[in-house]
């Protein structure tokens, strides 16, 4: 069993879906976390005696500098934050792009650097950031802004592991297939027909059903405490990647 007794774990968008099961598995580990998200009221359910909560729009980095002790502290960061594009790219604009850009990789950029020297100094750090199985690990229809972002993830997580790897600090990429969340609620709604969307994604899933975000949490705490793996892809996708 991962015991994270005595880390200190910082999560983005830890209000709902994966992160927020996040949060609860690492704190279940024995970690302190500090949960961050733009929903305040949603984290309020959150807060405890191994949780503290805090308004982050990791898309602000006057936000991310506000809250340096806090990243001075994290000796585990996960990096959850992100958004989902549906269309190609005939159906992608600019503003897309960009949008996906600063919430997919930028934002990722700042929280590791506001979060890697407190890591340096203490020779130990595990950031997990999270990608996608739509990336470069698969094509997926409809998913162009997404799977380009997904997969320019991965090369970020393998080019920090490659420069860090010396100092302590890990980085590794989380790939989920499709899980339900909140998130992939609302895209499915959007669709139109709700029971027949989800009936499609559920059937290009050759397990036979949607993940679950708690399964991909103990992908988080193992990788949090996987002391000998860092720049790796970690698919979790029910053999969609087969
Ligand atoms: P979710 O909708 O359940 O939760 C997303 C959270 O992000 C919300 O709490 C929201 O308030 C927060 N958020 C949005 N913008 C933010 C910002 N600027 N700053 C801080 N927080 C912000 O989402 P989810 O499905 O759990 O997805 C989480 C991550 O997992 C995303 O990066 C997503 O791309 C990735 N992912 C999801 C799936 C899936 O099928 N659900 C599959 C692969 C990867």
């Amino acid at each position: 069993m991962i015991d994270l007794s005595g880390k200190t774990a910082l999560v983005t968008a830890a209000a709902h879906g994966i992160g927020r099961a996040s949060v609860l598995a690492l704190a279940q580990a024995g970690a302190h976390v500090i949960a961050t998200d733009i929903d305040e009221d949603a984290l309020e359910g959150l807060s405890g005696a191994s949780v503290e909560t805090a308004r982050l729009d990791v898309l602000d980095p006057a936000a991310i500098d506000g809250m340096a002790d806090r990243m001075a502290r994290a000796d585990i960061l996960f990096n959850c934050a992100g958004v989902v594009h549906s269309g190609t790219l005939l159906e992608a604009s600019d503003d897309d792009l960009d949008f996906a850009y600063a919430l997919n990789i930028k934002a990722m950029t700042r929280m590791i650097r506001a979060c890697l020297p407190g890591m340096i100094d203490r020779r130990e750090g595990a950031i997990i950031n999270m990608a996608s199985v739509a990336s470069s690990v698969k094509g997926v229809p409809n998913r162009f802004v997404y799977g380009v972002t997904k997969a320019a993830v991965i090369g970020l997580t393998k080019a920090v592991a490659a420069d860090y790897v010396g100092m302590g600090v890990r980085c590794n990429a989380i790939c989920p297939g499709t899980v339900d969340t909140p998130s992939l609620n609302a895209r499915l709604a959007a669709q139109g027909d709700y029971e027949e969307t989800r009936a499609a994604f559920v059937a290009r899933q050759p397990i036979g059903r949607l993940g679950q975000a708690e399964e991909i949490a103990d992908l988080v705490v193992y990788l949090a405490g996987a002391t000998y793996t860092t720049g790796q892809i970690h698919n979790i996708d029910g053999g969609w990647s087969i």
